[in-house]
């Protein structure tokens, strides 16, 4: 079997539907997304070794119950999630192209009466049963009390069942407890991405137990951050009362100073967004750095519901990965990821495979590497660029970033490669003058 098959776990856009209190459009994006099969078409219209590359697409949604007097809704902390017609769409997908539907219940606070009010509980069971009866066979679920009680096992015996990222599971130990709760699909801590060591270990015992592992190729969250807790937790109080997303709230007093000037979803020339350190994103800067990772891992998985990824899209887009430098002068169009590898020239976490779809017009003739001479000039692009991966100091960090345990305190090599002053923690950047003018709390 080809080693992309199947690799890629992508989210599912989920930004048509509200389901919090609040503006409409709170992520603010420019065009409103009236088409409901938007995604459904560039996933359709894309080429079949584009989707041999997903492993799964997962979506959001929330069970609303009444308890206490009040009506309450359980699930999905974003915000958004997917309409009842993209769920049927994603099951369409699923049917059509033996791609997954991936359910992804993942809030961190967990209420009591899943536990302790049995018409709660069989409620929510039942709201899952609605699921399954449609096809569904993939669920992350982060309520580790109901999985430890084993109804849900026992209801739905098909089902494959995931951990969340945010339950953190960072080395072996915490990995087995949690294939003896029942998970069979186990979500990596992003901090493995930079401890090779325990990457190899925890690799080596989910084969052993015969379970899937997944880790996360994007993540542009600190390492270890210190507002973690509060953002997971706050999240879904932030988008009923504010209207808005932790990112247009919270993070300008947070990550909005080392992160982007206006919100993660923006374009930003910030110098410190380059930095690795400033999240735990793979960086397979060569193929040979993606074969490590890919050689430990069955999956990994892309972050971004809520990201305009397909925005702009026509019923004739298709999905694709693409290069594109901000200027725009320099686009290139693979329809594979194992075109982009077998490009051979590096450079491969630059690559954009979720958010980018073009419409089959002159994009193809102009961009796409299977055209012999755009792949000559691609080839000759990446071997004369300027970039940090093929400075001396660059290298440096490259081969330090898999195992670096993001100690950057003591490390440094990611300043030294693009040519900063010294600094022991993320949380120092713009404490005084505000150069990047983000929004003060005050
Ligand atoms: S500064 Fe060092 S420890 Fe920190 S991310 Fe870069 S390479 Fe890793």
């Amino acid at each position: 079997m080809n080693k992309f098959a199947k690799k890629f776990s992508i989210p599912h856009n989920d930004i048509a539907k509200i389901v919090m209190d609040g503006p409409d459009n709170f992520l603010g994006y420019d065009e409103k997304l009236e088409d409901e099969n938007f995604f459904y078409n560039v996933i359709t219209n894309a080429d079949q070794s584009y989707r041999d590359e997903i492993a799964d697409i997962y979506f959001g949604s929330s069970f609303i119950y009444e308890y206490g007097g009040t009506t309450r809704r359980y699930g999905d902390v974003m915000g958004k999630e997917a309409t009842e017609k993209q769920i049927d769409n994603l099951f369409k997908i699923q049917e059509k192209y033996d791609i997954p539907a991936s359910l992804t219940i993942n809030q961190e606070s967990h209420p009591v009466e899943f536990i302790m009010d049995e018409d709660v509980r069989n409620g929510f069971i039942k709201w899952i049963g609605e699921f399954y009866e449609r096809g569904l066979r993939m669920c992350t679920i982060s309520n580790m009390d109901l999985m430890s009680t084993g109804l849900l096992q026992e209801n739905f015996p098909e089902m494959q069942w995931k951990n969340t990222v945010n339950h953190i599971v960072s080395n072996v130990q915490q990995m087995v407890d949690l294939i003896n709760l029942g998970y069979n699909i186990i979500q990596f801590d992003r901090s493995l991405n930079r401890n090779m060591t325990e990457l190899r270990r925890m690799s080596k015992e989910a084969k052993n137990r015969g379970v899937k592992s997944i880790l996360l190729a994007s993540e542009g969250c600190m390492p270890y951050c210190p507002f973690k807790t509060e953002h997971d937790t706050v999240q879904p109080w932030v988008g009923s009362t504010e209207g808005k997303s932790y990112f247009g709230t919270l993070s300008t007093i947070s990550c909005n100073k080392w992160r982007a000037k206006d919100d993660i979803f923006g374009g930003s020339t910030f110098l410190f967004e380059s930095l690795p350190r400033i999240g735990t994103q793979c960086e397979w800067d060569t193929n040979e750095r993606f074969d490590m990772y890919n050689d430990l891992v069955d999956n990994f998985k892309f972050s971004g519901r809520l990201m305009d990824l397909y925005g702009g899209s026509k019923p004739e887009s298709y999905a694709c990965w693409s290069y594109k430098t901000s200027d725009r002068k320099n686009i290139f169009i693979a329809r594979s990821f194992k075109e982009v590898y077998d490009l051979g020239t590096g450079f491969l976490s630059q690559w954009n495979g979720r958010g980018y779809v073009t419409t089959d017009s002159d994009d193809l003739k102009r961009y796409d590497i299977r055209n012999s001479n755009i792949r000559k000039k691609a080839v000759k692009y990446f071997d004369q660029i300027d970039h940090i991966y093929k400075t001396e100091a660059g290298i440096k960090m490259c081969k330090a970033l898999p195992n670096c345990k993001n100690q950057c305190w003591d490390c440094h090599l990611c300043e030294d490669a693009y040519g900063l002053e010294h600094f022991d923690s993320l949380v120092q950047i713009n404490r005084g003058p505000n150069p990047i003018e983000y929004k003060e709390i005050l």
